[in-house]
């Protein structure tokens, strides 16, 4: 079975033991893909994992930095104002090697206008996604309905134009309360993903202050927010790998950070590595 699958597997058995109830659509171990649906696990895929991988149940709550110790950077990117921004990222990811989280609202056509260039990487397991809300609003002013319609819509998109599935959920300006978490762990994102770094660049920059930024919050172990809304930050890419390297760092995404070689776990008979 190949990673992807085997993070989806992951994904839907989390769902499963988050909601108690082994009735998450379309993701449930041994239930048929809807013919639409390529990233849907075959009924084969939930029952053999990954050589050398364990799964590690990405937590029910709310994550603000990366599990354990380890010199790990989770660049996430969120939203998507700027299509070229987002193809810019995916051509990173390309050719820098770069792990990249992705935290799309489908509201804006950037996605789609890259889908043929992301899905690849998804399948890979280079990119990673999750669910920031079809159109950014601010969830704790929303009813629950208009909440989960929020939610529900862009896990669809995700779904429908990225073939992912995701246990991941970030809310937009990172304003949540338990309601608004219980929604999406309802909605099958039982882990609320928020950060302990950023990029500051959700307004427009120059160069200057966002590597200020970066030189700040590159640490290992960092959940690092940024966005693929203005052009700054394509411009030092360079200096950004510069940096990762000088520190030591090794790009993850949120799906890599809870899915690792079986060598780390105690208990866990030594296996290969993963390819990177
Ligand atoms: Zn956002």
């Amino acid at each position: 079975m190949d990673r992807r699958r085997f993070l989806l597997t992951l994904a839907a058995g989390l769902a499963v033991a988050a909601t108690g109830r082994g009735a998450v659509t379309g993701t449930r171990a041994g239930e048929s893909p809807p013919v639409a649906a390529p990233a849907a696990p075959s009924p084969a895929a939930a029952v053999e994992p990954a050589p050398g991988l364990v799964p590690v149940p990405p937590p029910t709550g709310v994550v603000t930095a990366l599990p354990g110790e380890g010199n790990g950077l989770a660049l996430t990117i969120d939203d998507g104002t700027n299509s070229e921004v987002v193809a810019a990222f995916a051509q990173l990811a390309v050719d820098a090697d770069v792990r990249l989280t992705f935290f799309p609202n489908g509201r804006y056509r950037s996605w789609e206008e890259n889908a043929a260039v992301l899905r690849p990487l998804a399948e890979s397991g280079q990119i990673a996604f999750g669910n920031h809300t079809w159109s950014h609003p601010d969830l704790t002013t929303l009813g629950d309905a208009e909440v989960a319609e929020e939610i529900g819509r862009n896990k669809e998109f995700l779904r429908t134009t990225l073939g992912v599935e995701t246990p991941f959920f970030r809310p937009p300006f990172g304003a949540r309360d338990e309601r608004t978490d219980r929604i999406a762990a309802d909605l099958g994102h039982p882990t609320i993903a928020m950060w302990n770094g950023t990029l500051g660049d959700s307004r427009v920059l120059t160069a200057a202050e966002l590597m200020g930024y970066a030189r700040e919050w590159f640490a290992p172990q960092t959940i690092v927010v940024g966005h693929a809304n203005h052009r700054t930050v394509t411009t030092v890419y360079g200096e950004l790998l510069d940096l990762i390297r000088e520190r030591g760092l090794r790009t993850v995404t949120l799906a890599d950070a809870w899915a690792a070689p079986a060598a780390r776990f105690r208990g866990a008979v030594a296996t290969a590595r993963v390819p990177r």
